[in-house]
């Protein structure tokens, strides 16, 4: 009886185990078929031993059946990027001869001609504890690479997207990158945005590769190949031609010749990059920089639908760049003129202090001389006119350049070009200044050994002179101030020397600009005017004005004028006769 129970238990065991190995066999085979991944189990010999449906479909293998090393039935590795030319060594054959293949890229072509580009990895397969080099299988790993194919559905969502970034403000560059990020990998596999334009300086502004190797290596070449608007093969062409490019195959030759010596060449050629979409960024007419997008190895190159959503894109990037930057503008406008205007109120006031003090004191001692029968004494008159007078000047010259800013913005500044002697004109100033020179017991000094006759508008030759003396006057620390007047040729030149304080190379190429000072107005006052104004007057001549300084060492400034339409013989000087006034 218990023999018999103990038989019975002992079937039901076998039955539980082989239920539960049914059950753990058909859970292997539910998560094999569910991976979405070709699997493909093949021994040493090259017998294909199982795979899975999806094996079978990229495959096209109806039956496990003994294959060649390397060769699955009718198909052909072919390179991804070339589905005629053969890979020299297939994945399997390599992982056969215990090679580990990880995440590569093949081109497979199958027996009904169709071209597949797979991603995957092969991993040899040796017993447990077996010392063999040799595997005794390898296992396939694949899945297609879906190539990046945009519907209509998908396309309108990255625009809408894209909108969604770009309608947030663009305060800075560093905003373009999701934008890229929109691109990669759903439209491209690799993309630069550049701004910039061919004229003026290009840069990337944002770059990136799908592959996470790949981008360090993209953002290593643009840091250490940075664009180079001199070398032609620096930038995409676009940036001279403003017309969408498109280049289907990027041989490696046609990338070499992009690039400036082999360790560039190495960095290119190492993205995998086979072919490329260029679209102009356009706002207002002006390139103001470009998108470059790449498709890598095996992938389709870009067509025309690409290249509308590309284009698209580019419109809506640019246009909201160029907002940007106007905005950006409009607020720095508003913050300058409020700035000015705190400036211009004080500047204004400040002579207007001493001047009704004067006058309300004269009016004062006149009043009480008249009162006691005494006559007024005309020298205290004439001293008190004085001091009105010197502060008159002062507020007339500031709103004189007020008044020259708002002509200059118009486009109304009108020259009246006659015959003079530059060296006369500056002689003539430096003796106005030498009353104010005396006080600050700064030395005026003056080389000018010949008469430099020439065309010019002698007020606004004068006001040019008049800026850079006072200036170097008042910014010069009481150090000798030099001016020298000399000609070349057909060109006059004047320089101002002073000892002062001088400029820091960063505030250098800026105050020429209007408002633009380099000083706090703690200590120097002024409207930040008058060089702006110099340098109009000096480019309506034609000619230009240039300054170099150093921080406590002094400045120079150096005045080009071309001498204008005037006798051949005036320019042989000395010796030239002084043009009739
Ligand atoms: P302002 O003198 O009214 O400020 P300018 O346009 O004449 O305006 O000059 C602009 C700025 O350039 C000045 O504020 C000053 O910082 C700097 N600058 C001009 N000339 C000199 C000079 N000779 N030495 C040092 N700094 C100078």
């Amino acid at each position: 009886m218990s023999s018999g129970r103990a038989q019975l238990s002992k079937i039901r065991q076998v039955l539980v185990e082989r239920a539960e190995a049914r059950l753990s066999d058909a859970a292997l085979r539910l998560l094999i078929e569910q991976t979405g991944e070709a699997l493909l189990l093949m021994d040493a010999a090259g017998h294909v031993l199982a795979f899975n449906a999806e094996a079978g479909h990229q495959f096209r293998i109806p039956v496990p059946e003994r294959l060649e090393h390397g060769c699955l039935p009718g198909c052909d590795w072919v390179r991804p990027e070339n589905a005629s030319v053969p890979l020299e060594v297939s994945p399997l054959t390599r992982a056969l001869a215990g090679e580990g293949v990880r995440e590569e890229r093949w081109g497979l072509r199958r027996p009904d001609g169709t071209v597949v580009v797979l991603r995957g990895s092969v991993f040899p397969i040796s017993p447990a504890g077996s010392t063999e080099e040799a595997p005794s299988g390898v296992l396939l790993r694949a899945r297609e690479e879906l190539l990046p194919r945009l519907d209509a559905t998908r396309a309108a969502r990255l625009l809408a997207e894209a909108g969604a970034l770009l309608g947030a403000e663009l305060e800075t560059e560093a905003q373009m990158e999701p934008l890229l990020r929109l691109l990669v990998p759903t439209l491209a596999d690799a993309g630069v945005l550049f701004l910039g334009s061919s004229g003026e300086s290009v840069r990337a502004v944002a770059a990136v590769h799908a592959e996470p190797e790949r981008h360090v290596l993209l953002v290593e070449m643009l840091c250490r190949y940075p664009p180079d608007t001199l070398d032609p093969r620096g930038l995409p062409s676009l940036f001279l031609t403003g017309r969408t490019e498109r280049t289907a195959e990027l041989t490696e030759e046609h990338q070499v010749a992009l690039t400036r010596d082999v360790e560039h060449a190495r960095l290119l050629l190492s993205l995998g990059l086979s072919s490329y979409l260029g679209v102009p960024l356009v706002a207002r007419g002006r390139i103001i920089g470009a998108l470059a997008l790449f498709r890598t190895d095996g992938a389709p190159a870009f067509g025309d639908e690409d290249e509308r959503l590309a284009e698209e894109l580019s419109r809506r990037t640019a246009l909201s760049l160029d907002n940007a930057r106007l905005l950006r503008e409009a607020r720095e406008a508003v913050r300058l003129r409020d700035e000015f205007l705190g400036i211009a109120s004080h500047e204004l006031k400040t002579p207007l202090t001493p001047l009704h003090l004067k006058v309300q004191l004269l009016q004062k001692q006149v009043d009480l001389l008249a009162a006691n029968g005494k006559p007024v004494s005309a020298e205290r008159v004439s001293e008190t006119l004085d001091v009105v007078q010197r502060q008159v000047r002062k507020l007339t010259s500031l709103v004189d350049n007020l008044l020259d800013v708002s002509r200059i913005t118009a486009g109304r500044l009108k020259l009246e070009l006659e015959e003079m002697d530059l060296a006369s004109v500056a002689a003539e100033i430096l003796y106005r200044f030498a009353p104010s020179a005396a006080q600050l017991h700064c030395s005026l000094e003056m080389h000018a050994p010949v008469p430099v006759l020439g065309r010019w508008d002698r007020l606004r030759l004068e006001q040019v002179v008049t800026n850079l003396l006072s200036n170097a006057l008042k910014y010069g620390a009481g150090q000798p101030v030099r001016l020298l007047v000399e000609a070349d040729g057909r060109t006059a030149r004047l320089i101002v020397e002073d000892g002062g304080i001088g400029i820091s190379a960063r505030d250098l190429p800026r105050i020429f600009e209007r408002f633009e000072r380099a000083v706090s107005d703690r200590h120097y006052g002024g409207l930040g005017l008058g060089l702006y104004i110099t340098r109009q007057i000096v480019e309506a001549f034609g000619g230009t004005v240039k300054a170099t300084s150093e921080l406590g060492r002094g400045s120079t400034f150096v005045l080009e004028l071309p001498r204008g339409d005037i006798p051949e013989e005036w320019l042989s000087v000395p010796g030239a006769p002084e043009p009739k006034p």
